[in-house]
């Protein structure tokens, strides 16, 4: 039998959330139910609620970056019991078999994932994400919290922070390694810690000095506005990795000319419009541009015990449910630091 909980949902394209009911279904034998105590806002809430990526499901509950606590668990539970502190990311499900969920590359799965929200599940019913009180999750897609993370500075790890460590750890930031992370928001800042605590010499670029003070005190090293066309004459050359987590279509000729030889420019960001891009800025030096998206159940713990290890919560501002549409503006305008995280128990 399903159970009604409150939410907050986006009823239409563009349109404000505001508060209403959302079923989740009966706890199945592999599921855990979670009490959750915080949500972030990920800018691909923001991209999602309001269309930019193509058509959405609505109402739309957003929310993949969740952390609450388990309140019951199905008869064929084994890594969970109530009252364990846990998270669920970008993804509930996906088809299990396939080469990259054998991998432990669940979010490439083949059949798709199955997206926290703004998805339709394998029985065909759409779900509905973290803005909300209560979720029904398969154990297998649900995390562990460590205990040396309080929850709210976790809560925006389940995306922002895996999103970052993925590819750090897959492009392997560490010692000697010179690391850029360009645009210093939710994603950036999480960028910045984890590739400092990994040892790397990071740089941050972001379009203004503005926050060149809390960049710094979040690890990085250098910092330089992009705004100032010299900053591409200076670090021309310099980078062995760039990642780039900008929201907005972004000029990656002008970023390619920062790698050394075989460096890589990895995206994460997901711009609503394409780029267009002359090849030339790859060929020379032999470079990669690639893509990473999050990151798998395995690796979102593993990222998890390594946050704990090194005391990496999210920077995070806590806002009620009902400041979610000033708080979508507030990421829009790259006001955020750098978090907005939701106390579920305004919802
Ligand atoms: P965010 O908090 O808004 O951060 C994005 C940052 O990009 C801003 O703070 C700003 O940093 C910079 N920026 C924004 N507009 C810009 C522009 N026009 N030109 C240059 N820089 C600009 O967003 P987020 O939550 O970190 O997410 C970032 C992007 O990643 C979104 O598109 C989101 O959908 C995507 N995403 C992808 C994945 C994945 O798996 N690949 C996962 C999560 C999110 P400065 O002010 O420092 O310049
Ligand atoms: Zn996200
Ligand atoms: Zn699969």
């Amino acid at each position: 039998m399903t159970t009604n909980v409150s939410a907050y949902a986006a009823p239409a394209a563009n349109a404000p959330l505001e508060r209403t009911t959302v079923p989740r279904r009966a706890v199945g034998e592999h599921d855990v139910l979670i009490e959750i105590k915080f949500a972030g806002i990920c800018h691909s809430d923001i991209h999602q609620a309001r269309d930019g990526w193509g058509e959405g499901i609505f109402p739309m509950v957003p929310g993949h970056e969740i952390a609450g606590v388990v309140t019951e668990v199905g008869a064929g539970v084994t890594r969970f019991t109530a009252g364990d502190r846990v998270g669920v990311g970008c993804f509930v499900d996906s088809c299990r078999e396939c080469e990259y969920c054998r991998q432990g590359l669940e979010q490439y799965c083949t059949q798709g994932m199955t997206g926290t929200y703004n998805a339709l599940d394998r029985n065909g019913e759409p779900t509905y994400g973290g803005y909300s009180t209560h979720i029904v999750v398969d154990e297998n897609y649900t995390v562990r919290i460590p205990d040396a993370l309080a929850l709210d500075e976790a809560a925006p790890l389940l995306c922002a922070g895996i999103t970052l460590y993925s590819p750090l750890s897959h492009w392997k930031a560490g010692p000697g390694k010179n690391v850029a992370v360009v645009g210093l928001g939710g994603l950036g800042h999480m960028g910045v810690k984890i590739a400092h605590a990994l040892g790397a010499e990071v740089t941050v670029l972001s379009q203004s000095l503005r926050k060149q003070e809390d960049g710094l005190k979040l690890g990085a090293d250098h910092y330089y506005a992009t705004s100032d066309p010299k900053t591409f004459e200076k670090l021309a050359g310099t980078f062995d990795l760039i990642i780039s987590t900008v929201s907005a279509p972004l000029d990656f000729g002008a970023y390619l000319a920062l790698l050394k030889t075989d460096g890589a420019l990895v995206n994460v960001g997901a711009p609503e419009e394409p780029i267009s891009l002359n090849l030339f800025s790859v060929i020379g030096g032999r470079k990669t541009l690639a893509g990473s998206m999050i990151g798998g159940i395995a690796e979102t713990q593993e990222m998890l015990d390594f946050c704990a290890e090194h005391g990496l919560g999210a920077e995070i501002e806590l806002i009620r449910a009902d400041q979610i549409n000033e708080a979508y503006e507030r990421v829009l305008a790259s006001d955020v630091r750098y978090r907005f995280v939701i106390d579920a128990a305004s919802i």
